[in-house]
């Protein structure tokens, strides 16, 4: 019999109304591993309205109470550091090394926000208007729904739950269908850290358990990291109660390499940037653009570098690439690989089939030929796909990076700085990285333009987000 999960309300692990379960799957196995509590609106609302009734006590601590709830909450996470990673390892399929490095991120951005909760910033007071004095608050905003994707559970569950406590919101924290095991762990494991009702956690559907959260009409924000197809849903459930909306989403990010890099360094590079956690990263380097003057060079670097990545069993030391998170999943990704050959200048130069076997892995892959207007440039694979297309100058190389409906995350390649700086300021992503990708930091903010969505996680920005701005004024006699 597997191990049966149940939600977590009230600060209590409960069996749903329900009564039903789903299986969670080994990814690198395909076999069964856990079940989950099929939740429905009924259990959102029990959720719900245990977290409004935590919010009016939570909402009078102070930030230091805050922040120490916070930081005992990322201290008991680094006790159990390896078993969350383990457990993040066998849902999610990444490479245990990996999710070790998922398990750190998270405890770093909880100590992060623990130290944020007590430095909120604002105008100062002062009298703006003869005799008025004039201030401002920032206020939590009550009950915040969450809603996290397959790819980082925990990381994505800290990024959503940190800031939202730490500005004295209670929350209600969906996770993914798919891979809901780290975050019920996280759940248990606060009871005696967190008050009840602080962090309610419930399970199922996007549909069905999601949509109910955005639509709840006591859910005074709902927070999304996700595909648009999820986003926009969310954003129509939310509009009848015009609760705020805070949306990260896809990406298709953009890599502009000019011809003065070292370029089996930055082709080695490519190796992390567009295929760590099997390329189901929303900031993933999914679209080279390459100097026309070292293309072909730089082309023969990075296929040798990519056939190089070492791809199967997560639990062994030296795997860098572990599977796709589910066969839908792979048929997916294949299904944009298979199409992108439909035009005939396209090449797969490395990679490009399903590997056979229990599991559901594929082979790293790269692209050449694609026009800018191919599906394979314009829409997002979210797997171990990598395109390369050659520029002949800066102009063109910004103009097609820019191209794109997702604008979340892209990196520049150069040593010269001035072209580095003038391709920052003109690249219209949420992050520019130059001469790094992936790189992040709990101080900085994470989140799209376009269609990649709105509002920011990470940093003070993200804190200042789940709070709302009043203006106090006193008129003085
Ligand atoms: P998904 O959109 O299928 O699911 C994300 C979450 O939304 C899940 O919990 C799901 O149950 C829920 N959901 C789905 N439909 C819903 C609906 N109608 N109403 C309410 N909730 C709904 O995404 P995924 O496949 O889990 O994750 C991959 C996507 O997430 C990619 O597009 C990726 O780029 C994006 N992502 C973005 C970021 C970022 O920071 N911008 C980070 C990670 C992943």
């Amino acid at each position: 019999m597997t191990t049966q999960y149940k939600v977590f309300v009230n600060g209590e692990v409960t069996e749903s109304i329900t009564g039903k379960y789903a299986n969670i799957v080994n990814p690198a196995t395909g076999q069964v591993i856990a079940e989950m509590a099929l939740c429905t609106e009924a259990d959102v609302n029990l959720a719900v309205e245990a977290a409004e009734k935590a919010f009016q006590t939570w909402r009078e601590t102070t930030p230091a109470e805050r922040s120490s709830v916070l930081l005992k909450l990322a201290d008991v996470v680094e006790r159990n550091a390896d078993r969350f990673a383990l457990l993040e390892s066998q849902n999610v399929g990444k490479p245990l090394e990996y999710a070790k490095g998922d398990v750190k991120l998270f405890v770093d951005n909880i100590r992060f926000f623990a130290g944020a909760a007590r430095n909120l910033q604002g105008l100062s007071s002062g009298e703006y208007l003869a005799n008025h004095t004039s201030m401002i608050r920032r206020e939590p905003i009550g009950v915040v729904g969450s809603i996290t994707p397959w790819n980082y559970p925990l990381a994505m569950a800290g990024w959503k739950i940190g800031p939202a406590i730490a500005a004295g919101n209670t929350v209600v924290l969906k996770p993914s269908e798919l891979t809901p095991l780290s975050t019920l762990l996280l759940a248990e494991i606060s009871i005696g850290i967190l008050p009840p009702g602080v962090l309610n956690v419930v399970t199922g559907y996007g549909d069905i358990v999601g949509a109910a959260l955005a639509r709840h009409p006591k859910v005074k924000m709902i927070s999304l990291t996700g595909s648009v197809r999820a986003g926009m849903a969310v954003a129509r459930e939310a509009i009848e109660t015009l609760k705020k909306v805070h949306l990260e989403l896809g990406g298709k990010a953009p890599v502009v390499i000019f011809d003065d890099v070292d370029i089996p360094t930055v082709a080695e590079k490519m190796k992390i940037a567009g295929f760590y956690n099997s390329g189901q990263d929303c900031t993933a380097a999914t679209r080279l653009y390459v100097s026309e003057k070292i293309y072909d060079r730089f082309v023969s670097e990075l296929v040798s570098a990519v056939k190089s990545i070492k791809v199967g069993n997560p639990m062994a030391e030296d795997t860098e690439m572990g599977p796709l998170i589910s066969k839908a999943h792979l048929n997916r990704v294949n299904g944009f690989v298979n199409r992108a050959k439909s035009n005939p200048d396209v090449k797969v130069l490395t990679g490009g089939k399903i590997i056979e076997g229990p599991g559901y892995f594929y082979e790293p892959t790269v692209i050449a030929g694609a026009k800018q207007t191919d599906e394979i440039i314009q829409e997002e694979v979210f797997g171990p796909v990598i395109t390369v297309i050659p520029f002949k100058d800066e102009e063109e190389a910004i103009q097609m990076a820019n191209d794109c409906k997702y604008a979340l995350a892209s990196s520049v390649w150069t040593k010269n700085i001035d072209c580095a700086m003038k391709t920052i300021k003109r690249l219209e992503f949420g992050a520019v990285w130059t001469n790094t990708h992936l790189s992040l930091v709990s101080e900085m903010p994470h989140g799209g333009f376009k269609m990649s969505g709105y509002g920011k996680d990470q940093s003070i920005y993200s804190l200042e987000e789940y709070t709302e701005i009043k203006h106090a004024m006193i008129k003085v006699q």
